[in-house]
């Protein structure tokens, strides 16, 4: 990896105003300690990573958590909350010795993929994210941290989920705040191997969406291992094996799993969110 600049943003090619945390900013690496360990150099990056969030977002509307600390509490940690069941699900298979490769679908402004690529540098991350002006400033956040092994894909998770590249590629998937969980599901299964899991943060009001999940993972080769609470978060971490191959009608084209979801009547709303995030950051529609 390369240095690691530790100042404001000039956001290159895109002329976001140079907006720097207020001096007091909490640090991430030691509000995170109860649940991973951080190193210097991590927290230099979060807090760079922090600085050119709120930098970009007051012009392009990144993510609708604006306050400071929500987004510290809503966005970096609730990331990082997520690193010890990651640690369980990333493993090769035996015999590989490729980095373990991990697809954020939805990535937004980089939650969770980019904090967790942060967190655990050696894997091999695919952020996934059908906005242009969102993977403008992962690549932006990228290059800036001097992250390798990375990569900010301008896609739907559909196309690529029929992408060769893609297709059965990934050891691990996470999402948040993208979509219910059997659109999901019909999403992330075929961008995951067999025997690669599923990372789901969601809201604590499941029932009813795992019902439906459990449908639907029938139907792509997953099965829920379980979901359970994160900490203090008001999260369910869903927790996803995939353990049959997925068959070569899914997904379905871009759009169809979120408007007519497998194993029977439509979801509600995304949870892991509120709704108001997802009507601004616009879930589901590509800005091409
Ligand atoms: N995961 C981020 C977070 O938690 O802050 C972003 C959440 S935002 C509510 C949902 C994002 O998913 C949007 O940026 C949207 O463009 C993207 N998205 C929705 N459906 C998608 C799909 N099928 N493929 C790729 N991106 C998608």
């Amino acid at each position: 990896m390369g240095p690691l600049p530790d100042r404001t943003d000039s956001a290159a090619g895109a002329s976001a105003p140079a907006t720097a945390a207020p001096a007091e900013a909490p640090d991430l690496a030691v509000l995170a300690a109860p649940f991973v360990a951080l190193d210097g150099e991590q927290g230099s990056r979060l807090r760079l990573y922090r600085r050119l969030l709120a930098a970009w977002n007051d012009r392009f509307n990144l993510t609708a958590v604006t306050d400071p600390a929500e987004m510290d509490r809503r966005l970096f940690l609730d990331a990082l909350r997520l690193v010890p069941a990651l640690d369980e699900a990333a493993r090769p298979p035996t015999g590989r010795r490729s980095a373990v490769r991990l697809v954020d679908i939805g990535s937004g402004a980089g939650f969770p993929g980019l904090v967790l690529k942060v967190a655990r540098p050696a894997l091999d991350v695919t952020l996934v994210e059908a906005t242009g002006k969102k993977v403008d400033f992962l690549r932006h956040v990228v290059a800036e941290l001097g992250l390798a092994g990375v990569e900010a894909v301008h896609a739907r998770a559909e196309d690529l989920g029929r992408d060769p590249a893609y297709r059965g590629a990934h050891d691990v998937a996470t999402a948040r705040a993208v979509a219910s969980l059997p659109a999901l599901l019909e999403i992330a299964a075929p961008l995951l191997r067999v025997g690669g899991w599923g990372l789901f943060p969601k809201g604590l009001d499941l029932d009813a969406e795992l019902a439906a999940g459990e449908r639907a993972g029938r139907l792509v080769g997953t099965t829920i291992r379980r979901a359970t609470r994160l900490g203090e978060a008001a999260t369910r971490l869903v927790v996803v094996e995939k353990t049959a191959p997925t068959p070569a009608r899914y997904p379905r084209r871009a759009g169809l799993p979120a408007r007519e979801p497998l194993g029977g009547p439509r979801v509600p709303a995304p949870t892991g969110t509120s709704r108001r995030d997802v009507a601004a950051d616009g879930a589901g529609v590509g800005d091409g």
